[in-house]
């Protein structure tokens, strides 16, 4: 297949379906109900639909995905989407929605690159599991029309779960699909969609539109406050967002206070050079992770860190503060309140 750049539509690839030619088809899967779907739907009438699912900081795991396709027995790939999305972070052609999720754009795009490796690997059409008017912005004809165009996939795009409500796309008009075998749901009731998950033995999927942490207000309060200080290209950091609590000292410092045993080893892992650690050794305690401090704000460090103690039955905490490729220091801190922190919190 190749692209006619001035209409955004793909121009026709493969030629017409030989009778009894099974189609092939790559769909996107996030593995939510719609998405699953979307794979059975095409399989229920002879399509060999495999499914890909994009992968970055800011997405879920893929690996129930990947059971999950498993075990319903359709062939399953990841495809890295972080240089992606990192770029649509810095600058989204069409805006962000409600949080730092650059929706259009990164549905356009994920379906862009699953084109991309449809021409390459001779699949027949794209697919999504999109369902029109379920969801208020992203969903609607306008924005659906607008992805398609900017994902260069054209008429080789296909939602067949409101396949029905669009216009024919290409696979359809060669006759490798049956159009009156696609469907037509639309709105937000997902009655329909509970029931085809009971018809084609679905049993586990996540809910509708969790997974992505663009759409979370206290991830992106971090995620945004990053980009606007150390930037987006340290990995450690993005995968800081998803750990303990975040400060923003007055001298400049980004400083990650573990919340339990998991987070205070990924901050002690995530020591970097110019970077110090901070935990109490005298008692229990978390792990600050404070990155480049600047030295006016290491006191506070120390502080936090005691305030943040179990300081029951001593006077003095022992803060061991480790700089990257120093020897391990110590200093003693007498219990403080969590209250001077609270204007640094983000
Ligand atoms: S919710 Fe997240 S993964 Fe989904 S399109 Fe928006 S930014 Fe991309």
């Amino acid at each position: 297949m190749t692209q006619d750049p001035a209409t955004g539509s793909a121009e026709p690839g493969p030629p017409a379906a030989a009778p009894g030619r099974r189609a092939r088809a790559l769909c996107l899967c996030s593995g939510g109900l719609d998405s699953l779907l979307c794979l059975c739907v095409l399989r229920d009438q002879g399509v060999e639909a495999e499914a890909v699912s994009f992968v970055s900081p800011f997405y879920a795991d893929p690996a129930p995905t990947a059971r999950t396709c498993a075990e319903l027995g359709f062939k399953f790939r990841t495809v890295d989407f972080t240089d992606d999305i990192l770029a649509l972070l810095r600058d989204p052609p069409s805006g962000f929605g409600s949080c730092l999720n650059p929706c259009i754009d990164c549905h356009a795009r994920m379906i862009a690159r699953a084109f991309a490796i449809a021409q390459e690997e001779g699949y027949d059409f794209v697919a999504t599991g999109e369902v029109l008017g379920q969801r208020p912005m992203s969903q609607q004809r306008g924005p659906m029309n607008r992805v398609r165009n900017l994902s260069g996939a054209g008429d080789r795009l296909l939602r067949p779960l409101s396949a029905k409500l669009m216009e024919p796309t290409a696979p359809e008009k060669e006759g490798l699909l049956d159009r009156e075998r696609l469907l037509a749901l639309q709105g937000r009731n997902r009655k329909p969609q509970m029931e085809l998950a009971k018809k084609y033995g679905i049993r586990h999927y996540p809910s509708p539109a969790g997974g992505c942490k663009l759409t979370e207000p206290n991830y992106c309060r971090r995620l945004k406050d990053l980009m606007d200080h150390e930037g987006l290209g340290d990995a450690r950091l993005l995968q800081a967002c998803n750990h303990g609590r975040h400060f923003r000292f007055p001298g400049g410092t980004l400083v990650v206070l573990g919340r339990d045993k998991a987070d205070n080893e990924f901050l002690r892992t995530a020591l970097r050079g110019g970077d110090a650690t901070f935990r109490p050794v005298n008692v229990p305690g978390p792990t600050a992770l404070a990155v480049r401090p600047a030295a006016d704000d290491v006191p506070a460090v120390r502080r936090l860190v005691a305030a943040y103690s179990d300081t029951k039955g001593v006077d003095e905490v022992a803060v061991r503060e480790l700089f990257a490729a120093s020897k391990p220091a110590e200093s003693r801190v007498p219990p403080s309140s969590r209250d001077e922190f609270a204007p640094y919190l983000l």
